[in-house]
Order: C-alpha cells, then sequence, then structure tokens
C-alpha cells in the first residue's frame, strides 16, 4: 500500500491545513519534552514569529534509562494542545502505548511513532486504526526495508495519513550520536508515495550539525526538517546538548532563508 509502483502520486498529509509533502518544504519545531505551559508557549510564539506552524514536543519520553525524566504525559498533551489552540499550531508528540493511542488521538494532530518503538508491531497497528495524522521514524538500527515493512503496517490498518522520518542510524561512527542515514530520503521517497521528515536534532546529536544537516535534508528532497528548541537548553531535563535556544533558533532559520533551500 505505501509502494510508489501502486500509488505513483505522492501522498499529501493534511494537517489542520498545514499540507505536508505538497512540494514545500517546512519545518516541524519544539522542544525535545514538554515541561511545563510557560516553556511550551515561549518556544511556541519563536516559531509562529518566523511562519513555523508545526509544534512538536514530547509528554511521554523513551529514555534510555528509567531514571531519566520521562515526561509529563497526558498532562503534557493537555499543554501541548492548549498552547497550539491559543496560537493556532499544529502540534505532534510521541505515543508509546496502543492504549494511549486514543487519548493522543484527543489532544494530538499527530500521532509520532518514536524510533525506539517502530517494530512495536501492536503500536502500528493501532495508531493505523484510528484517523489520524502518524510520523513514524525509523528504527535505531532498522534497515530502509524494515522501515517501510513497519510503515504498511500503520496503512494496512485503514489509516493512509503517514509520514516517514529519517532520524538517524546506529553505526560504528561515535563523532555524531547516530548516523544520518541522508541517501535514505530519496530512497524512500523513490519506493513509497508518503512525506519524508529529517530529524537534524536526535541524528546528529550535536548543535553545531543541525544548520548543515538541515541544509542537506533540504537540499536532497526532504518534505520536512525536524529540530529541537528550548528557551534553555542547559536546564533542559533531556537533550540538553543539542537543542537550540532561541536567539540560536533565529539564527537558523536566518541562515537557511539566507542558503536558498528554505522558502518559508
Ligand atoms: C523524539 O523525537 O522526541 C525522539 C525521542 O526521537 P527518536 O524516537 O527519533 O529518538
Ligand atoms: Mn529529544
Amino acid at each position: 500500500l505505501v509502494s510508489r509502483k501502486k500509488h505513483p502520486e505522492n501522498t499529501v498529509v493534511d494537517l489542520k491545513g498545514v499540507k505536508m509533502g505538497d512540494g514545500q518544504q517546512r519545518l516541524v519545531m519544539g522542544p525535545c519534552a514538554v515541561e511545563s505551559y510557560e516553556q511550551v508557549l515561549t518556544v511556541a510564539k519563536a516559531l509562529k514569529d518566523r511562519g513555523i506552524h508545526v509544534l512538536r514536543g514530547g509528554a511521554f519520553k523513551p529514555r534510555t534509562s528509567p531514571y531519566d525524566f520521562q515526561g509529563l504525559g497526558v498532562e503534557g498533551l493537555k499543554i501541548l494542545k492548549q498552547v497550539a489552540d491559543e496560537l493556532d499550531m499544529v502540534v505532534i508528540s510521541e505515543i508509546v502505548s496502543p492504549s494511549d493511542v486514543e487519548v493522543g488521538a484527543e489532544y494530538l494532530d499527530v500521532i509520532q511513532i518514536g524510533a525506539r518503538n517502530m517494530q512495536n508491531f501492536e503500536l502500528l497497528k493501532a495508531a493505523g486504526s484510528v484517523q489520524k495524522p502518524v510520523l513514524l521514524k525509523r528504527g535505531l538500527s532498522a534497515t530502509i526495508s524494515e522501515f517501510i515493512h513497519a510503515a504498511e503496517y500503520v496503512v494496512s490498518k485503514g489509516n493512509t495519513n503517514l509520514m516517514l522520518c529519517e532520524r538517524g542510524i546506529r553505526t560504528f561512527e561515535t563523532a555524531t550520536r547516530n548516523t544520518l542515514d541522508i541517501s535514505a530520503v530519496p530512497i524512500l521517497k523513490q519506493e513509497t508515495h508518503l512525506p519524508v521528515l529529517v530529524d537534524v536534532t536526535h541524528s546528529t546529536g550535536r548543535r553545531d550539525l543541525l544548520l548543515p544537516a538541515a541544509k542537506a535534508a533540504l537540499a536532497i528532497g526532504a518534505d520536512a526538517v525536524m529540530a529541537e528548541v528550548h528557551p534553555d537548553p542547559a536546564v533542559a531535563l533531556s537533550d540538553s546538548a543539542q537543542q537550540m535556544d532561541i536567539p540560536q533558533f533565529h539564527a537558523f532559520i536566518d541562515e537557511l532563508q539566507a542558503s536558498g533551500l528554505y522558502k518559508g
């Protein structure tokens, strides 16, 4: 169902009027984790000022250590919805359990399935059973073929509003947190008809690489670039090494616009 051979035209996923996959390259930004209403509002206002309408933020955080901040859960979803409603934005957040898909669908515009859950087949089927757009991230060690099969799980349940996200894979290289597999973008676009995003934050894990990675993603044809922004990354409860602060965010947008690659 996701194959370009069977369905030659691009799928355009409509997020309350913000179209993903329509040829316009977009940005999806926001904090790693929802920490408070004020924190999300501060970031969202900065995004809105720069014409970015898609806000991300984690409420259920799949952390490597059980002792790290696990997210605010449903309370975090409520904060995201409140801010999105106030600023007329679209909101994306990760759901980690099949039993939370329904609550996610209630508060969110897009249900994200994270890298660690790319082959959580029960979660894929649950997300495929609601009519809410889904953003599926590539697994940490997943081949492109496995990624496409995971996408098929969602669509085979009836939900065709699916977007894919390359977020780096695990290799022998340690200079970056993961290795951004940039060639996955044109491969996924050739093999499927789905919108393809690139997450530059989790792939590189390095603030100094966000801009060049975003330029590469836009140049190679990604439908959107995802990156994290936090009002004060030094005190962020997760991913403090790679989130941009607000001045860095403005510089990032300025540079992307100056490069001519980003038209937004
Ligand atoms: C995220 O986007 O918040 C996240 C945890 O990313 P990933 O699943 O790609 O690690
Ligand atoms: Mn993060």
